[in-house]
């Protein structure tokens, strides 16, 4: 698939207890971030950052997954969310750190419920920390990184989150110095830098295209790496059938080309009637405007 030219497939030793069951996984490597984990609408998704120990969504709780500090569950259906009391669980048997979980708000109760649950049956602690976001608030998740969650459209409550790195940029008054001015600035203890938060990830969960015309969700479409749903992909399946499922048909992206400014889009959530090869070639067919920044991930990196 011409779109996929850029991908190049990466081998990641295992480093850590939980995932040595397979010594060997293999990741999609995009902007110079590996990808891994797997999306298949209404199975599972979960869609991982390991060299951010970021997870998005944790859909069976793929094993690669337990080893991800941070998850970001964007909605409450079952293929999205289905594997969280393994998660937690898993963690707590190979003695890892309590895992930070965000949901949207509007669910944290009955997550908090459903670990209760859990901890019935199970006598163990399943520590976590559980943190409920709404739409545009942040939480600061290490002193380079942090997450803001933004509104998007399904059939029951959902959000995405937009991961920002944190990068210092010279001062506006500095900017005519020499290199040499600088580093004496600098050896002076002259703060001659400022931090700006710039879009790196923003993922999508299980949505409408409408997030795309949302004037709040400008930094989604600026995002380094879009990581968006598209369920249907063939005229078999019309727009208004995806519409009315809340979800995203593949020619309503290709109809809002000009509007991504991201340097790679990652196409997830197909559905399962769909072969590879009829995703694949449905995306060479986008646009010129996509060529070489569409990637797909669905049954497993
Ligand atoms: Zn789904
Ligand atoms: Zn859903």
């Amino acid at each position: 698939m011409g779109s996929r030219r850029s991908t190049k497939e990466t081998s990641e030793a295992a480093s850590d207890p939980a995932s040595s069951v397979s010594k060997e996984k293999k990741s999609m490597l995009v902007e110079g971030y590996p990808v891994e984990g797997l999306s298949i609408g209404g199975q599972e998704t979960c869609v991982i950052f390991p060299s951010l120990k970021i997870a998005f969504d944790i859909g069976r709780c793929p094993q690669r997954a337990i080893s991800q500090d941070f998850l970001f569950i964007s909605h409450g259906h079952m293929d999205h969310i289905g594997g969280l009391p393994m998660y937690v669980a898993t963690r707590g048997l190979y003695s890892m750190k309590p895992p930070t979980i965000f949901v949207p708000r509007s669910i944290k109760e009955h997550v908090e419920k459903l670990f209760e649950v859990h901890r019935a049956m199970d006598q163990s602690e399943l520590k976590h920390n559980l943190i409920g976001l709404n739409v545009g608030e942040e939480f600061q998740l290490r002193n380079d990184l942090k997450v803001r969650a933004f509104k998007t459209y399904h059939v029951v409550p959902s959000q995405g989150y937009v991961i920002y790195s944190f990068k210092r940029k010279l001062k506006a008054e500095f900017c005519g110095l020499s290199g040499d001015e600088i580093k004496k600035l600098r050896v002076s203890g002259v703060e001659i830098t400022y931090p700006i938060a710039t879009p790196e990830i923003a993922f999508t969960g299980d949505t409408m295209s409408d997030f795309v015309i949302d004037p709040d969700n400008a930094d989604v479409l600026k995002a380094r790496i879009l990581v968006m749903e598209s369920t249907f992909v063939d005229n078999a399946m019309p727009v208004q059938h995806a519409r009315d499922y809340g979800h995203t048909h593949l020619s309503e992206i290709a109809s809002y080309g000009d509007r991504f400014q991201n340097k790679a889009i990652i196409l997830i959530h197909f559905s399962a009637r769909y072969y590879r090869e009829e995703i694949e070639a449905a995306i060479a067919k986008l646009p010129p405007s996509f060529a070489g920044r569409v990637f797909a991930l669905s049954n497993g990196i």
